[in-house]
């Protein structure tokens, strides 16, 4: 197997899609770990990249839910985001994590392509990340959001022939939940899991703590129209409530 890992990176710090470069410079004031060499996301620049031939394949466990199973739906003032039952897990990584939740990032009315992380400075479409915590060493993820090795996340770059930017415009209430039946969560990954870029990061927004390991596959997804089924049906819970 291959897999490639990010030894040097700098803090470039991108603009999201719906919070403007503006806010994001204003930040540290409030948050003094955003803007700080950990900040995530990057630019994933290829020539900086390192192969490093001792880095295993993400395995993901428990990963196909039934449908007879609800999972909540809401929303965390920036993205759209769906809890994830603990059980699920990735290995590969030094600690087992398991999953807490998974939410997109994409594109609004003033930017169509919304992804956080970058390649070579191309931005894509939208972003999925799936957010795990460790939890050999910590009971939940409120306890692991501040800590070093505290977080997993799993990032999945999309490439869509569509649009799939949202004009919903009550994905912006705070607060809002719906349950919706389970699915397979991993039919939104791409088929290889053993090509990414690995790097030590942190959360994209404040309070930005520096305690993310990122995983962002390197195949990006083409998204199908079944994925994008998917993710409009998760819009449309919110949408029609
Ligand atoms: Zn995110």
């Amino acid at each position: 197997h291959s897999s490639f890992v990010l030894t040097l990176f700098f803090s470039n710090i991108l603009p999201n899609n719906d919070l403007g470069t503006l806010k994001i410079h204003y930040w540290h004031k409030q948050y003094p770990y955003c803007g700080g060499v950990f900040q995530s996301p990057i630019d994933l620049q290829t020539q900086l990249l390192k192969y490093d031939p001792t880095m295993a394949p993400i395995g993901v466990w428990n990963y196909n839910l039934s449908g007879q199973e609800q999972l909540t739906l809401g929303n965390n003032g920036h993205a759209v985001k769906l809890s994830l039952p603990a059980r699920m897990y990735i290995s590969g990584l030094p600690h087992r994590y398991s999953a807490a939740q998974l939410h997109f990032h994409w594109g609004s009315p003033t930017l169509a392509a919304g992804s956080e992380h970058t390649v070579n400075g191309k931005r894509f479409a939208a972003e999925m990340h799936i957010v795990h915590f460790n939890s050999d060493k910590y009971a939940n993820i409120s306890v692991a959001a501040d800590k070093s090795d505290g977080l997993a996340v799993l990032a999945v770059l999309i490439e869509v022939r569509m649009s799939i930017r949202n004009s919903c415009p009550i994905i912006f209430w705070a607060d809002q939940r719906v349950q919706i039946p389970a699915f397979n969560v991993r039919s939104l990954l791409p088929a290889r899991l053993d090509e990414y870029y690995r790097y030590d990061g942190s959360l994209t927004t404040p309070p930005c703590y520096p305690s993310v390991l990122w995983t962002v596959f390197r195949k990006w997804k083409i998204a199908s129209p079944s994925f994008i089924s998917q993710v409009l049906l998760v819009i449309d819970h919110l949408c029609q409530y």
